[in-house]
């Protein structure tokens, strides 16, 4: 009797020891599976929300970037063509005998379109940034 007893108190701290390590185990299992998932779903959610917010601004700032540089590129056509106009007492349509050949829009990588018309010159880009005709830009900054 006494050695049952104690068997069976023994067994019954053993299952006891062995439901308290199941329950952490199963406890430990479930804050896992409940909890790195929201962790990382917060990152994931998080880093999402960064580049969805980040990607847009930058290429803003990229295609802005590459407008002004597109404007600019037309102001120098526009300012060569005065002075091959003072050289020449004519304006050109060749980018080469203004020394500007190879320049393109450096966003869509075309080249200018120069319409020269007697005494009347435009300067336009093929990719809808605008253009310069008689010197007046068609944009205003
Ligand atoms: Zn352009």
């Amino acid at each position: 009797m006494t050695d049952e007893t104690t068997n069976v108190t023994n067994g019954n701290g053993v299952e006891q020891q062995g439901k308290k390590s199941n329950t952490t185990l199963i406890v430990v299992i479930i804050l896992v599976v409940l909890f790195i998932p929201m962790i990382l779903g917060v990152f994931l959610c998080g880093g999402a929300a960064l580049i969805g917010i980040a990607v847009p601004k930058y290429s803003d700032v990229s295609e802005s970037a590459k407008m002004n540089a597109c404007r600019a590129n037309m102001r120098t056509l526009a300012s060569q063509e005065v002075i091959y106009y003072a050289e020449h007492d004519c304006y050109t349509e060749s980018l080469a005998e203004l020394g500007m050949s190879g320049i393109v829009c450096p966003e869509c990588s075309q080249s200018y379109r120069i319409t020269v018309r007697g005494d009347d010159l435009t300067i336009e880009c093929p990719c809808g940034h605008g253009s310069i005709e008689n010197g007046r830009a068609s944009w205003s900054n």
